[in-house]
């Protein structure tokens, strides 16, 4: 459902990215926090600029400078917590009938269009569409102006080299290595109940493979699993200091602890691969709604996109077609994906009846 032109999209914005990147070479880089456009900033003597409880479900380093920043350009007070993109959206369901969150923000898209389909997310169509990428402004429409896009993130995998080096085993290059008996309890994945990663996984797995080969592979991955973590990038994190040899995460979240010094060889794996959407969504009877539409026009501006980058904590494709896309991003030209159908997998029938397939035949099977 045309979700390749969504591809060509994110293809377009890095290729965007790196000319914009290109042409700032020799420019110092902004310094702290950029302003942020679309948010009034406090003023002296006018009512109080309120609260915003946020929901937010990147890493917790890159929550904290966003939060900082909206902080000091608007004076309104942020609450916010961090929890995985299938954990938000189970507790922004449980919370329906009295919301205590306002706005959600980041997270893997799937959940968030589910969470639109099930009307536990507020219309809103912000004047700062405009800007946007195709691939996230096809996420707004697709839900009813219910979400939309804020980034776009590969999936892949990761191995700490020296480890594998050290161990002289031969390195994988592609998803079907990941089942070969030397790999046994190497590898690491989020569930994907609680990890929007992990979700995707499962499904480009059945896009990738049709639905009987795929469990037929996550049943045989399981046997080199050796644990499945909450959150989608605590993988790399234990890549990255060799409590694991591998880790199934977004490709960005590699890159991540690469520039931080680890090890780490980041893979796109040969069969092909699925990407996200990473999403935003204001809450349904949200308490603070204009603060909300305030994040929300924020968090769409080129100065808010970049904080993530400039912390050093984020390496995805922004939504803005005016943000520049980090040049130590993955390069959306040089990786083979798949035609991720979001609406089918965001949808709430087929995310329910895989995760619940995935419980009963994958997750309790013995080792
Ligand atoms: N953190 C980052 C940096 C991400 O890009 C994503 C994906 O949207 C997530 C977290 C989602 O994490 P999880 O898999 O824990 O839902």
């Amino acid at each position: 459902m045309g979700s390749r032109n969504w591809l060509l999209g994110i293809v377009g914005a890095v290729a965007f990215g790196s000319a914009l990147a290109a042409t700032a070479q020799g420019t110092a880089p902004p310094q702290g926090a950029a302003p942020a456009q679309g948010a009034a900033p406090a003023q002296a003597g006018a009512s109080s600029p309120g609260e915003l409880v946020v929901y937010c479900t990147v890493q917790e380093e890159w929550c904290r400078p966003m939060v900082a920043a909206f902080e000091k350009a608007t004076g309104i007070k942020v609450l916010m917590t961090r929890k995985s993109s299938g954990e938000f959206y189970a507790q922004i369901k449980a919370e329906a009938a009295n919301p205590r969150g306002d706005i959600w923000w980041g997270g893997t898209g799937d959940p968030h269009l589910q969470a639109a389909e099930e009307g536990l997310t507020e219309e809103y169509k912000s004047p700062k569409l405009a800007e946007l990428q195709p691939w996230a402004l096809r996420q707004a429409e697709q839900s009813k102006y219910r979400t939309v896009g804020v980034y776009a993130g590969a999936l892949g995998f990761t191995y700490n080299g020296e480890e594998m080096k050290k161990n002289r085993m031969a390195p994988p290059k592609c998803w079907a290595d990941l089942t070969k008996p030397i790999y046994k309890d190497e590898i690491e994945v989020a569930n994907p109940n609680s990890s929007g990663t992990a979700y995707t996984m499962l499904a480009t797995m059945v896009q990738l493979m049709g639905e009987d080969k795929a469990f037929e592979y996550l049943k045989a991955l399981h046997k080199n699993v050796n644990q499945y973590t909450k959150s989608g990038a605590a993988p790399a994190r234990a890549a990255a200091v060799g409590e694991s040899l591998i880790g199934i995460v977004f490709q960005h979240d590699a890159v991540v602890q690469a520039i931080g010094g680890a090890p780490l060889v980041v893979v796109s794996p040969c069969e092909g691969t699925g990407y996200e959407v990473g999403s935003m969504s204001i809450i349904k009877g949200a308490k603070n709604m204009a603060n909300a539409k305030k994040w929300y026009d924020w968090a769409l501006t080129p100065e808010a996109q970049s904080i993530g980058a400039q912390a050093k904590v984020s390496y995805q494709i922004p939504s803005n077609k005016n943000a520049t896309a980090p040049p130590q991003a993955p390069k959306f030209s040089e990786i083979k994906f798949i035609d991720y159908d979001f609406a089918k997998y965001g949808s709430s029938a087929e995310r329910n009846r895989l995760l619940a397939k995935w419980d009963k035949e994958v997750s309790t099977l013995p080792k």
